[in-house]
């Protein structure tokens, strides 16, 4: 329990050393705490340190989870799923999650557009369902961590803005595996020349979401939003166990 507090203060150290780093200002990047593989104990613990926003990848799990957690915590929440939806997990995946940041596919959008309106008639959601549109960053081989190509954003966020239960934000992206710091820099500043031209047309979509544990400070520089933090605040899942 101490270490996550420990690790907590580090990641918020580093996040504020990049932010003064860059000229930026550090309430202009918001921490989303990636909770995935840990229990809802660990959750109620980060919510006690001031973590009001975390990720989950997993519908299974993130569903039972949230169910878990003292309604005074779960109602000061925030969730972001941020891993692969199924088109059939879409439904139930909209029913609690506030965000989701990994839409790939026109079929996924519309499929968590019918599952928002479906919680939204039911009461168990009361705004539109928050999206962000990933783009897979790899070039060539290094293509695999997900997301629209590039060139699929355009026509992509025009379905997600025509959805009317979604709400259109931005753009997310994990890092191709395997580069070096320049290389990762220059994936990151592709996605943020793809944000602007996405906002000529979706002047809302401020939103970049970017960053993990590994490479938060270059996010932060390219200009992200958002950093997606696991394994840098809560342990490794095997050192965890
Ligand atoms: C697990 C996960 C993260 C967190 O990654 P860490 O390297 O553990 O910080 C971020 N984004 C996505 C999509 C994830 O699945």
């Amino acid at each position: 329990m101490v270490g996550l507090e420990q690790n907590l203060s580090q990641v918020r150290d580093r996040i504020r050393t990049a932010c003064s780093g860059a000229g930026r200002d550090v309430d202009d990047v918001t921490l989303v705490a990636v909770t995935k593989f840990f229990p809802a104990s660990d959750v109620e613990h980060l919510a006690g340190l001031g973590v009001r926003v975390v990720g989950e990848s997993r519908d299974q799990e993130a569903g039972a989870k949230l169910a878990e957690l003292a309604p005074e915590v779960r109602s000061a929440l925030t969730v972001h799923f941020v891993g692969q939806v199924q088109t059939n997990k879409a439904n139930h995946v909209a029913r609690y999650a506030d965000v989701v940041q990994s839409v790939d596919r026109a079929k996924l959008a519309r499929a968590l557009d019918r599952g928002a309106a479906q919680a939204l008639e039911a009461g168990e959601r009361h705004t539109p369902l928050a999206v962000t549109i990933q783009v897979e960053l790899g070039e060539g081989a290094d293509r695999g961590r997900g997301g629209a190509l590039p060139e699929e954003v355009p026509a992509l966020a025009e379905v997600v803005a025509d959805a009317e239960h979604l709400d259109l934000r931005g753009l997310m992206a994990v890092a191709p595996l395997g580069l070096d710091e320049a290389g990762t820099a220059a994936a990151f500043d592709r996605l943020m020349a793809l944000s602007a031209t996405m906002r000529s047309d979706h002047p809302d979509a401020m939103w970049v979401s970017a960053g993990m544990s590994g490479d938060l400070e270059l996010a932060i520089r390219a200009g992200a939003t958002h950093l997606r933090v696991g394994t840098a605040i809560l342990g490794s899942r095997a050192s965890h166990r």
